[in-house]
């Protein structure tokens, strides 16, 4: 394993910047949030540690991209801001999710509140799922893996048609593998920062997809008709585990990181750093280095210590009807959220309250 380490200089300045106009604001951030967001510079620091690599073919070697710093992405003109009047991530379901109604709609709403506390302050809605042809998209059995796949850039033009006027961005999830184009293998999910959608699948996320009995292969038909859909009745979907649940949460973080405007993190270990498979996307932690946080912040105006307990409570409550006329869940279908995979999480985000909150 090899660490990509910045001097403690460097990353002050991707922090704070030098311009006395981001020096002065970051200085009128509460103390606990400047002490937090300090770590990033502390060599020992327990909570931020440097990016890690493991190969050749990890993302931070095969793509090099200019790094983004705060005030890069502060001075950005064409980065998107969520405003009062589009304050809204809607999230759409593209054929089924789970293999029961009840995990489906159960496992969605465990989406929209995650993305609720980790854009603390916007609102999350979820639109009436539909159903792969209700889309219109292409689809096709890929060649080698022999797998359902159908066109993500066919799914954008659907989802933008969906934005209502409130909308900061529209995000499609899909359990169906997506291809951009005939002569690509796959994708993971494609974007457009300009419209403000994006289209993610977590195919891939289960635990046999790449075994060699996986159920979704599919004899490739002899004639496909651009109008039948009738292949995607049934198709296997995989179990909404612990792990398919962290890492489509970090999928979708990640992804709608992007349409804020912010880039690939090359500072430290952090959701936003990029990722070319999925063991390095495992890799990645859930949250945002000081840097990627500050970018949030400045976008979204929320308070670091009430973003954090709401993320502390997402994993704590097994049930997310909040809006229930009784305090009880007791008339809710109980699936109980699978958080074991987010534990460890848990007790990071608990640290930076302490250091947020001063209770060393
Ligand atoms: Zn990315
Ligand atoms: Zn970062």
């Amino acid at each position: 394993m090899y660490v990509f380490r910045h001097s403690e200089q460097t990353l002050k300045t991707a922090l704070i910047s030098k311009n006395p106009v981001l020096v002065s604001q970051y200085e009128k951030l509460d103390a606990g949030e400047q002490r937090l967001m300090n770590e990033a510079f502390q060599p020992t620091s327990d909570l931020f540690k440097p990016i890690t690599f493991q190969s050749q073919s990890d993302w931070i070697i095969s793509h090099p991209e200019v790094p983004q710093d705060f005030e890069q992405f502060f001075s950005d003109a064409y980065r998107k801001t969520p405003t009062p009047e589009k304050h809204t991530i809607y999230i759409q379901s593209i054929g089924s999710l789970a293999n029961t109604r009840v995990i489906s709609e159960e496992y969605i709403k465990w989406l929209k509140s995650y993305c609720e506390a980790f854009f603390y302050g916007l609102t999350v809605k979820l639109l009436e799922p539909v159903s792969v042809s209700a889309t219109k998209c292409s689809f096709r059995v890929n060649d080698h893996t022999q797998n359902l796949q159908i066109h993500a850039g066919h799914i954008l033009t659907f989802l933008k048609k969906k934005k209502r006027e409130d909308a900061f961005c529209v995000v499609g999830i899909t359990m169906i593998d997506l291809y951009p184009r005939d002569s690509w293998n796959f994708v993971f999910g494609q974007a457009s920062l300009t419209d403000g959608v994006g289209i993610f699948s977590f195919a891939r996320y289960g635990k046999d997809f790449y075994s060699s009995h996986y159920k979704g292969k599919v004899k490739k038909p002899k004639r496909v008709s651009s109008s039948d859909y009738s292949i995607f009745n049934n198709y296997c979907v995989p179990d909404i585990t612990s792990a398919l649940l962290l890492r489509s949460c970090k999928t979708l973080t990640h992804e709608i990181g992007h349409i804020f405007g912010l880039r690939h993190c090359q500072w430290l270990a952090c959701l936003m750093q990029g990722s070319n498979h999925l063991e390095e996307a495992d890799r990645r932690p859930l949250n945002l280095c000081p840097i990627c946080l500050r970018k949030l912040q400045c976008a979204l105006g929320f308070n670091i210590v009430e973003r954090y307990k709401a993320l502390v409570r997402w994993i704590d409550e097994e049930c997310t009807d909040t809006p229930a006329p009784k305090p009880s869940c007791e008339n809710a279908v109980s699936v109980p959220k699978p958080v074991e995979a987010f534990k460890e999480w848990r007790e990071w985000v608990v640290k930076c309250l302490a250091v947020l909150q001063n209770q060393e």
